[in-house]
């Protein structure tokens, strides 16, 4: 049985105080849940975050990680730096990282194999960008992404992984994915890894959906057989539209 999953991807907002008061919020406001529920701060408040939510049930995770174990990487942050505060789930692949950061699908596939060699579970980001969609590519783009990133992994790393299919075009722009057209893509990169592995790992892996989820559509989406949660940027900085998402899942 796959988990269901929100995750709240702050991106580089909220400075110490503000990130206090939001995971405050977000844990007094928590309803009841069979969803796993995280949060992405930004890098510099990830320890403070562990303990702010110390006896609560929100997951804090990472926005990004280094593929390598430690040494000249100015700015970078390790997996074991993660591991030290408590943090065991890192994002990788978030398509700004992918547009601003120069991350190819061979970058992220490095770091896919030092967060599970660490045995730090993958939130792995990917989908096509507006042309693509409009091409009618969007299909062999994403199936790329994963043969790429992923398919190069072991059977046994699947039950570290959990995706997170997130359209450019939809990320930050107000405009989402239709519920179908989430579904249509969920389908089809179960049966992509079906064909790459087996069904068994495919039925078992999270899939999430991301870009532009609010309170008002996360229901409708969220409804859909293989669409297993929702990774969540702008509207998880209010808790009470996170709350609102949490609650449509
Ligand atoms: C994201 O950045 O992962 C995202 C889905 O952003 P938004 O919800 O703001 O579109």
């Amino acid at each position: 049985m796959r988990s269901k999953i929100v995750a709240g991807n702050w991106k580089m907002n909220k400075n110490l105080t503000e990130t206090e008061a939001l995971l405050t919020e977000l844990a007094a406001k928590l309803p009841d849940t069979q969803a796993e529920v995280m949060v992405a701060p930004t890098y510099v408040n990830l320890a403070s975050a562990v303990r702010t939510l110390e006896s609560s049930v929100i997951e804090v995770i990472a926005q990004n990680m280094h593929f390598a174990e430690s040494g000249a990487y100015t700015g970078e942050i390790s997996a074991d730096m993660l591991l030290s505060i408590g943090v065991d789930t890192a994002i990788i692949g978030h398509s700004e990282r992918r547009a601003y950061f120069g991350e190819t699908d061979e970058i992220l596939a490095k770091k896919v194999v030092t967060a599970l060699d660490k045995n730090i579970r993958v939130m792995f980001c990917f989908g096509e960008e507006l042309e693509d969609r409009k091409s009618d590519n969007h299909f062999n783009v994403v199936e790329s992404q994963l043969k790429n990133a992923l398919f190069s992994l072991e059977a046994s790393a699947w039950s570290k992984i959990v995706l997170a299919y997130e359209p450019v075009w939809a990320i930050g722009t107000g405009e989402t994915a239709s519920a179908d057209q989430a579904q249509e893509m969920h389908a089809f990169i179960r049966k992509t890894i079906t064909e790459a592995y087996d069904a068994t790992i495919a039925n078992n892996v999270s899939i999430l959906y991301g870009g532009s989820v609010k309170p008002g559509n996360a229901g409708e989406i969220f409804g859909k057989p293989d669409v297993d949660g929702g990774l969540i940027g702008g509207a998880a900085l209010v808790a009470d539209d996170f709350v609102a998402i949490i609650k449509a899942i």
